[in-house]
Parts: structure tokens; sequence; C-alpha cells
């Protein structure tokens, strides 16, 4: 079994002390996140962009940027795509979920972040040099270069990502740990074997349409919970997720 070690920090303390820990810990595996065109961001757009460039100075590598979609931004997401590919870093558009912070923002539906997505579809070859996720993940997958929808979308997780916190407790991921749930153990007295197999069990959904449609497995568990309130039943992304597929699938074939 082979261990991969990342991080995620926003960089906001990012200087040349922290290079020897990101290069021998984690290998420059390191993504950071910043909230373009949005008032959850916590410091100015200048500062973020000048933090990353050094990043890529030093590491050589282009940096992962999570940005959150949310109801003050998503009509400006092809800016965004337009400062990841100025700027040369790949990007990660995730969803506002309520939970922390983003619990004084308004709701941002699946139905929004579908439409957001399927903006950068239309657009997506005005980018050439920076990967965008997750549109790239399902062309990927249509293409079959890869044969699993990664996080966000799948329910394979479990067992595969473990997030310490920096209290040192253990969870299945950083947004599990957001919503309460999927605690795992803590790094003194590692993982709760009982605790563990309870969440790999619920994250099989025995559901006969998600057995034949197999394109996310029942998905992603924090959705499932915060979205349907039971870790039991499939995501209520089920339609986000087929229509980008079938997005991904019309990409290709005009491509
Ligand atoms: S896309 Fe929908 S039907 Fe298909 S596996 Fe996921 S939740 Fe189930
Ligand atoms: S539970 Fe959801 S957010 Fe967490 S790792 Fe799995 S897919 Fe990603």
């Amino acid at each position: 079994m082979r261990i991969y070690h990342s991080i995620q920090t926003n960089l906001l303390l990012y200087d040349d002390s922290w290079n020897k820990v990101f290069e021998s810990v984690f290998r420059w595996n390191v993504s950071t996140s910043y909230d373009f065109f949005s008032s959850l961001r916590p410091y100015s757009v200048s500062t973020f962009l000048d933090r990353l460039k050094k990043f890529q100075d030093r590491s050589g590598k282009p940096g992962y940027v999570i940005c959150v979609l949310n109801k003050e931004n998503d009509k400006k997401v092809l800016d965004i795509c337009m400062i990841a590919e100025e700027n040369g870093f790949h990007i990660k558009l995730n969803y506002l979920y309520p939970a922390g912070a983003a619990r004084r923002l308004e709701f941002f539906t699946p139905v929004e972040y579908l439409r957001a997505l399927k903006k950068v579809f239309e657009h997506r070859d005005e980018f050439p040099s920076v990967v965008i996720d997750p549109v790239d993940m399902f062309i990927d997958y249509a293409k079959g270069k890869i044969m699993e929808l990664p996080c966000p979308v799948t329910n394979r997780c479990v067992g595969k990502i473990f997030a310490l916190m920096p209290d040192g407790k253990i969870y299945q991921c950083g947004e599990m740990a957001d919503i309460g749930e999927g605690y795992l153990g803590d790094v003194k007295n590692g993982i709760d074997q009982e605790r563990f197999s309870e969440l790999l069990e619920v994250s099989f959904v025995l559901d006969e349409k998600c057995m034949k449609c197999g394109l996310c497995g029942g998905g992603c568990l924090k959705q499932r919970r915060l979205y349907a309130g039971d870790m039991k039943v499939p995501t209520p992304f089920c339609t986000v997720w087929k229509e980008m597929y079938r997005s991904a699938l019309n990409y290709l074939e005009k491509s």
C-alpha cells in the first residue's frame, strides 16, 4: 500500500520557511483555496496571487486552487477560469454548502452549480493551458482516461482518503469534518475500526438505479448527509452528475 500526503492551505502565511516541509513531507502536493469575487475570501486577490506566484516559482508547479462557487460569484465563472489561465494555475470549482462560515450566505443549489459548470463546458477551449475540475474529470472519464470519478463525485473515498485536522482528530475528509460527520479516530489512538467499518458500509448504496448506472455509486457522503439528511440514500446531486457526463460526451463529440 502506498500513502500520499498532501496539504490544504490558504497560503496566507506562506514564506520560504515552509518550503522544506512542502518538499520533504508533501512532495509539493499542496492545494490551496481562494473564492474569487466572493465575500468569503479572507484577503485581497492580489495578495493571494502574489503568494501563489511565490509557491509556483519555488515548487515549479502550477498550483491547484479550490474556488467555491456561490450566488455571489457563479455568474463570473468564466472570469474565474480566465484568472486561472492568465496566472497558470489549475482550478477546482466546488460549490458552497451550508456549513461553517458559508452559513451566512444564501443557499446555493445543485441546479445553480450545474448551470455554472455547463457554461464552462461551452467555453472550455478558451482556457487551454489549465485543468478545470470537475469539468475535466468528466471529460477524462468520458474518454476512458480514468475509470472512476474522484471527489466530489464518488462514493469510493472511504479508506482511500483520510483527513488529519489541526487538533489531531482524523476524519473521512475535511468537508465531512466541517459538518461534524465521518470522525474516525485521532493521531494518538489511530483509526477506530468499528467507526471505519460503519462508514465503509454506509458508503455503498444498494439502490437498484445506482447499481445500473454506476456513475457515482450513490455519491459523496457529505452531500447525502447535508442535502438528503441521510447517508443511506443516493446523492441529490444525481442529476448534476448525469448531466455533466452528458455534457462531457457532447464536448468530445464536437471536438
Ligand atoms: S448518478 Fe445517480 S443513479 Fe447514477 S450512481 Fe449516482 S446517484 Fe446513482
Ligand atoms: S465524502 Fe465527499 S467530499 Fe469527502 S472525500 Fe468523499 S467525495 Fe470528497
